[in-house]
């Protein structure tokens, strides 16, 4: 699916160094197809869903290519709303951690335009710009395109849509070149190839769609939790459906770490698998995985691919994945060979979007489903002890164990007292825990 590796496209160290902080660990696809050409200065049209990393597709190339010693804006990003530009800006000012001396700023309408005047003059070498604001800004020759090297229309669609379109062409009219013009938008449309054909010079597309996906025949539900909640539905669902194995899946390999962190300090046996490890502890992971010597692998994408494990009961995606075709991928991990398998998606309140996406383009349907309650959880323990109880009786030689037993009954406690103390005490109910 992808070619090449962030190592690959042989970033400068400070962006590399911007790019692991961020926990990214492979390009996107739109981003291992659009970095190299916009690099190399061609105009492009950028086509992928929304949450497939455009951001970075385009700002990457953008922080590379500015001077800090010229105190003008030479790239500028296009996007149709101030929420948008502050998201852009404050992903570009992640990616520009390292490079000294780049100032980003967001400009649009809604804040005092005097303020926007000082730091402009101030010397910025990126501006992130509503299409009103910054008209606003041409007309009064508050700001000064002429070193513009570099022009991103992102979410064209959706500034098309919202009747930018005269306001777009008017501000590309007044970037005078010779200027790399680049549109990204989720969808395309006649009126985004019009206006590619006549503002782009000879555009290179780029495309990531998605149409041939098979999705495994698994019950799929999603849970709404709040970023904070997260790992506490994910014990809950460990501890409700008692699964062998549990692959959780991260976007980021900070993320893993964490995952897999919080579970240990909670008692499971996890582990994480990412990129960052060499390839004697991943195989260290893996053979404990395949093993049983822990039950709970918390993963990125890229990580899991290398994992051949059958039998694999539950996946869940503590965070929505980056694109539809990694849910597939994610979720084809368990159910295999006619068995029963199960997934479960966290999806924070802003990330509803994303599932719709999800469900859209793999044509599938996730059902939400009730974050389990502490009682259920306790009931659940318990009815599973009874049953590995019931087990044990069968399969087991208890003869050692049943001597104790009959030792405190020498103390005057029924066999039935004693089996009922231990039953609470094994299912968390006697120590006022709180799940
Ligand atoms: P789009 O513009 O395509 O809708 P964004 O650029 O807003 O998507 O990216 C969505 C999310 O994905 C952001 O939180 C971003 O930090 C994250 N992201 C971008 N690239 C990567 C990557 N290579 N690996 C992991 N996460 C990424
Ligand atoms: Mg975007």
């Amino acid at each position: 699916m992808r070619t090449l590796s962030f190592a690959d496209l042989g970033l400068p160290p400070e962006i590399q160094r911007a790019v692991s902080d961020l926990g990214f660990e492979e390009p996107t696809p739109i981003q291992s197809l659009a970095i190299p050409l916009l690099r190399d200065g061609k105009d492009v049209i950028g086509q992928a869903h929304t949450g497939t990393g455009k951001t970075a597709a385009y700002g990457i190339p953008i922080i590379e290519a500015v001077n800090h010693a010229i105190r003008k804006p030479q790239a500028l990003v296009v996007c149709p709303t101030r929420e948008l530009a502050i998201q852009v800006s404050e992903e570009l000012r992640k990616l520009a951690k390292y490079r000294k001396g780049i100032a980003i700023l967001p400009v649009y309408g809604g804040q005092p335009i005097e303020r926007q005047f000082h730091a402009i003059r101030a010397g910025v070498q990126v501006v992130i710009a509503t299409p009103g604001r910054l008209l606003d800004h041409l007309d009064r020759r508050s700001i000064d395109l002429s070193e513009v090297r570099t022009v991103v229309l992102d979410e064209a669609d959706e500034m098309l849509d919202m009747g930018f379109r005269d306001d777009i062409e008017a501000i590309l009219k007044r970037i005078p070149g010779p200027r790399q013009t680049v549109l990204f938008s989720a969808t395309m449309s006649r009126e985004i190839l019009d206006l590619a054909a006549r503002y782009l010079k000879d555009p290179r597309t780029v495309q990531v769609m998605h149409d041939k996906l098979s999705v495994p025949k698994i019950e799929q539900s999603y849970f709404e939790v709040r970023e904070s909640g997260k790992i506490d539905v994910l014990s809950r669902i460990i501890d409700l459906y008692d699964p062998r194995l549990t692959l959780v899946f991260c976007n980021t390999k900070r993320r893993v770490d964490e995952v897999a962190g919080h579970l240990q300090a909670r008692g499971y046996l996890a582990e994480g698998l990412h990129g960052d490890m060499n390839q004697s502890q991943r195989e260290r992971v893996m053979g404990k995985f395949r093993t049983g010597g822990i039950d709970i692998l918390v993963a990125t994408d890229v990580a899991a691919r290398g994992i051949d494990v059958e039998d694999v009961d539950i996946v869940v995606n503590y965070d929505v994945p980056q694109d539809p075709e990694y849910y597939i991928h994610r979720i084809g991990r368990t159910g295999r060979a006619g068995k029963e398998g199960r997934s479960f998606t966290f999806v924070s309140g802003r990330e509803m979007w994303k599932l719709r996406e999800i469900q859209r383009f793999a044509k599938t349907r996730i059902a939400q489903q009730a974050v389990p309650k502490p009682h259920e959880i306790t009931l659940r323990k318990a009815e599973l002890l009874t049953e590995r109880v019931r087990r044990m009786i069968e399969d087991q030689d208890l003869g050692p164990a049943t001597l104790r037993v009959q030792q405190m009954m020498g103390e005057e406690y029924t066999s039935l007292e004693v089996a009922a103390a231990l039953l609470r005490l094994l299912s968390g109910d006697g120590q006022k825990s709180d799940k």
